[in-house]
């Protein structure tokens, strides 16, 4: 045996579970396609949130959030956060609705969220009549890459093994298991593998003949010209109701969405060579997104973009995540189905994962995320309900919202 644990994919994800792994004494061996962080969460907005729809995922948010500002203390590596916070905010009567009812159970499930009257911003002018949510406990990574350099670090500091720019072509399944991965030059044995490859996550499950059930969406952000009138010690702001997201970036300002009509890619019936750099990008959508807040963020709108960047997000049916042991095929398992959270999920996803691997229990709750738990569904299905998710990312529970 080569390794207790190799890990497919040096994103956030798979680098979070094998630092975690690697923390708790296990030999682990990260293998990877391109360079560490060089596909989705490298173009991440970076945003973390404490509002989520269910109670396991604001504990996992919060965990993320509390293991993302202390890291330096429990894995060794520095990591600058943005203790910002940031604002919720609705415009509509409907979405005023789902804000007050999204208000009222994430404090009963722990979150540190208030009703505000929203303050004027540099770059946000609140009309005064919006229902508003103060979340202090939010947070930002100003730059993707500085959460992947630690996570990165960390890992190689506690004994993990990480290869770049070395794709895994094959999982061997021998007397019903997943036994390791096959390179171009080399074989791995391990007892234990971990499919974190991201978009490519059904490609490299399809290699052991097993099946995630994700899709594959487009998204996309920008961040505009620095402008001196922006502060950059500026809250989030998230407008549901626009589903558009705010935030200062590089002395400018980042503006990013969710479209109603998104754009599946799905790289399995792409070229192998394709990348995320070959994801189609479409100033339009972000341009429409942010005409939507242009009264109360004009540079949203207005100012001259610095940046345009976008990837892929793996979204499941119910928008949550597709995190665990493959059914029917012992030794392999999933860290996937982030729905546009997995950036900011991963210290948490990684913690609970490892945990699960390490001591063959699941942490309270992770079972939930079984990789089963939607039988065998369609892939026509699996993407209408992908889409859905995405196109409904601040309001999941309401499909009556439009
Ligand atoms: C524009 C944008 C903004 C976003 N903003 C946020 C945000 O603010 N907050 C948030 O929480 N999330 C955000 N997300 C989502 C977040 O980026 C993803 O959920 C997260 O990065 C997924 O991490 P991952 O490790 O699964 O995937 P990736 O980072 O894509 O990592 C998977 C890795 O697997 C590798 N790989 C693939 N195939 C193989 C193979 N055969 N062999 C070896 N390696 C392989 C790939 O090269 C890649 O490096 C955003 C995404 C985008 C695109």
């Amino acid at each position: 045996m080569d390794a207790d644990i190799v890990v497919i994919g040096a994103g956030a994800l798979g680098l979070s579970t094998a630092l975690h792994c690697a923390m708790s004494g296990r030999s682990v061996a990260v293998v990877e396609r391109h360079t560490a962080g060089s596909q989705a969460s490298g173009r991440a907005a970076g945003l973390f949130k404490s509002v989520q729809a269910d109670e396991l995922r604001t504990r996992l948010a919060r965990r993320s959030i509390a293991k993302a500002v202390t890291f330096a203390d429990w894995a060794g590596t520095p990591l600058a956060v943005a203790r910002s916070g940031s604002y919720l905010i609705a415009r509509t009567v409907q979405h005023r609705e789902f804000l007050r009812r999204e208000l009222a159970q994430s404090r009963r499930w722990g979150a540190d969220v208030r009703e505000a009257t929203p303050a004027p911003l540099s770059y946000y002018r609140p009309a005064g009549d919006e229902f508003a949510v103060w979340c202090p406990e939010d947070v930002y990574i100003e730059e993707p890459a500085s959460l992947i350099e630690a996570c990165l670090a960390a890992s190689q500091r506690h004994g993990a093994v990480v290869s770049e720019n070395e794709p895994v072509i094959g999982i061997p399944v021998m007397a019903g298991r997943a036994a390791g991965v096959e390179t171009q030059h080399r074989s791995i044995t391990a007892p234990v593998v971990v499919d974190a490859a991201g978009a490519w996550v059904r490609r490299v499950a399809g290699l052991a003949g097993a099946r995630v059930p994700v899709t594959t969406v487009r998204h996309q952000l920008l961040i505009t010209a620095p402008d001196a009138d922006i502060d950059p010690a500026d809250p989030i702001t998230r407008v549901v109701d626009a589903a558009v997201y705010l935030r200062p970036a590089r002395g400018g300002l980042m503006v990013g969405g969710f479209e109603p009509d998104p754009l599946p890619v799905d790289p399995r019936h792409l070229p192998a060579s394709f990348t995320t750099d070959d994801v189609p990008l479409d100033l339009g959508v972000l341009r429409r997104l942010a005409a939507q807040v242009t009264d109360e963020a004009p540079a949203a709108s207005a100012a001259p973009v610095a940046e345009h960047r976008g990837g892929l997000f793996t979204m499941s049916p119910d928008g949550r995540f597709v995190a665990g042991p493959v059914p029917n095929l012992p030794g392999l398992w999933v860290a996937s189905g982030c729905n546009g959270s997995g950036f900011s999920s991963s210290l948490a996803i990684g913690e609970a994962l490892a945990t699960w691997i390490t001591s063959g229990t699941p942490p309270p709750g992770l079972a939930e995320f079984s990789p089963g738990r939607f039988g065998r569904l369609r892939d026509d299905v699996l993407l209408d309900r992908g889409l859905w998710q995405y196109a409904h990312y601040y309001d999941p529970t309401a499909p009556d919202l439009g």
